[in-house]
């Protein structure tokens, strides 16, 4: 109750939150009530914990941010939700977002731009913008987010708080809205490094339900978080470090590295060459495979559906030039063109081929190092309204977070300090597959 008493008086100015339901709620803290009587308790019963709008939650509206989605009430679960809600923690609402997961700046959402709480001038990043300003403000302890090219990390960063994209196929990804699914990976969003191992503990794991889902033994993520550093080698890749950084995040992360340098970790230099052609490659994929995956919203199944039309082809137009915004018409239509026959080997292949080589340049560099740090994001929070008119800005946001995405590699922000104008800094871990555990231990250990 203290929680939706924050929520309620703060929400209207930060619009973290698309969907609020008070009585569901203290339906589940009741339900959590009872697991603690009963002596069930885990160790996150009782605690809250909101869903980005991309995640099916029974009975919640559940809109991906989208006038397409804006009457779509989930009918089942997704796995996550699921076992947070076998966990005892109690949903208090789904949080805001850019639409269907494009944009880095929560300002593509039909529901408005979210407000960073930091400066109310600024976007809180995106594309799980809702969740980032919600655990920043205090409204809520814990989120879940999804990330593709960097919608976990870089709203994390610019909202100084912490999150983490685990190796992709570790976290079932049923009942997420599908964006680009060669890239998606779902994962937690909270204060702390310790809290989002706790999260991810209940998290991963295998799920019949998701094809890409892993089958692997089951981790303690919080095992490791007190491990001393000694030894442990830090790669930082030198195209991290030119010109496209600002002074004060540059700054920042200076002096996070000379910091794990305290804590007895070595700093070596690596390579990624490849990285320079994340973005664009980023950019193709993410568009075809976006393209081919909003398909399903044509009017007939669920969703929005246009008023007036005269046939069938008709009521497709129809329903999907009212129902989608600008940013995602935009990618449909480069993703079509990607996916053509004209453009598909010069594009979609050649995009795939050097996505190969991204990944190579990733095995490359932990053949040199354990853990590969830089910058979340290459700017402290922009002002809302600041790329809104320049998609090509935006899209930049990513140039750091989208390259260990393309790998399905783990990565993760931690806040490290705040800019000139008190705007938050977050420092990117990036880990080798699998290594949620040891990312995990040296955030701890610099909080
Ligand atoms: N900002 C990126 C995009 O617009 C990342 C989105 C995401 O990770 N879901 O595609």
């Amino acid at each position: 109750q203290t929680f939706l008493a924050h929520i309620k008086a703060l929400n209207p100015n930060l619009n973290a939150f698309i969907t609020l339901d008070e009585e569901k709620s203290l339906h589940q803290a009741k339900l959590a009530d009872q697991m603690i009587a009963a002596g069930k308790a885990t160790s996150l019963t009782g605690i809250p914990i909101a869903h980005k709008d991309i995640f099916c939650a029974n009975g919640w509206l559940t809109t991906c941010g989208s006038k397409m989605l804006a009457n779509f009430i989930a009918p089942y679960d997704a796995t996550i939700v699921q076992l947070f809600d076998q966990a005892g923690m109690v949903n208090l609402g789904k949080t805001n977002m850019d639409e269907f997961a494009m944009g880095s700046s929560n300002e593509t959402s039909y529901y408005g731009p979210v407000k960073n709480p930091w400066d109310k001038q600024a976007v809180p990043g995106g594309s799980s913008g809702g969740a980032a300003c919600a655990i920043a403000a205090r409204l809520i302890p814990a989120a879940t987010g999804s990330d593709t090219g960097g919608s976990i990390r870089q709203p994390a960063a610019l909202c100084g708080i912490s999150g983490i994209r685990p190796t992709y196929g570790l976290v079932s990804r049923y009942g997420m809205i599908a964006l680009a699914s060669s890239i998606d990976q779902a994962g937690p969003m909270a204060k702390s490094a310790e809290d989002l191992a706790l999260l991810l503990n209940t998290m991963a794991g295998f799920d019949e339900r998701d094809s890409t889902s892993l089958q692997r033994e089951k981790e303690d993520y919080t095992q490791d978080l007190n491990k001393p550093l000694n030894g442990v080698r830090i790669g930082l890749p030198k195209e991290f470090f030119t010109e496209g950084i600002s002074q004060e995040v540059a700054d920042a992360i200076d002096a996070a590295l000379a910091e794990y340098r305290k804590l007895g970790a070595t700093l070596v230099e690596v390579s990624l060459p490849h990285g320079q052609y994340a973005v664009p490659v980023y950019c193709v994929l993410a568009s075809a495979e976006a393209s081919s995956n909003l398909a399903r919203f044509d009017g007939i199944r669920y969703g929005y559906r246009a008023e007036h039309y005269t046939n069938l082809e008709d009521l497709y137009t129809k329903t999907r030039t009212e129902g989608f915004g600008e940013e995602v018409k935009r990618r449909i239509l480069i993703g079509t063109l990607m996916l053509s026959h004209d453009y598909y080997e010069a594009y979609y292949l050649q995009s795939q081929r050097i996505r190969r080589l991204i990944a190579k340049d990733f095995t490359t560099a932990f053949e040199q190092c354990d853990l590969i740090m830089g910058p979340t994001s290459p700017t402290v929070a922009f002002n809302i309204g600041e790329k809104n008119g320049d998609p090509t800005q935006m899209y930049l946001a990513d140039t750091y977070t989208c390259t260990a995405s393309l790998a399905g590699l783990p990565g993760m922000s931690i806040p490290i300090g705040f800019g000139a104008n008190k705007r938050p800094i977050g420092l990117q871990i990036i880990g080798n597959y699998f290594r949620e555990a040891q990312m995990l231990n040296a955030a701890h250990s610099y909080q």
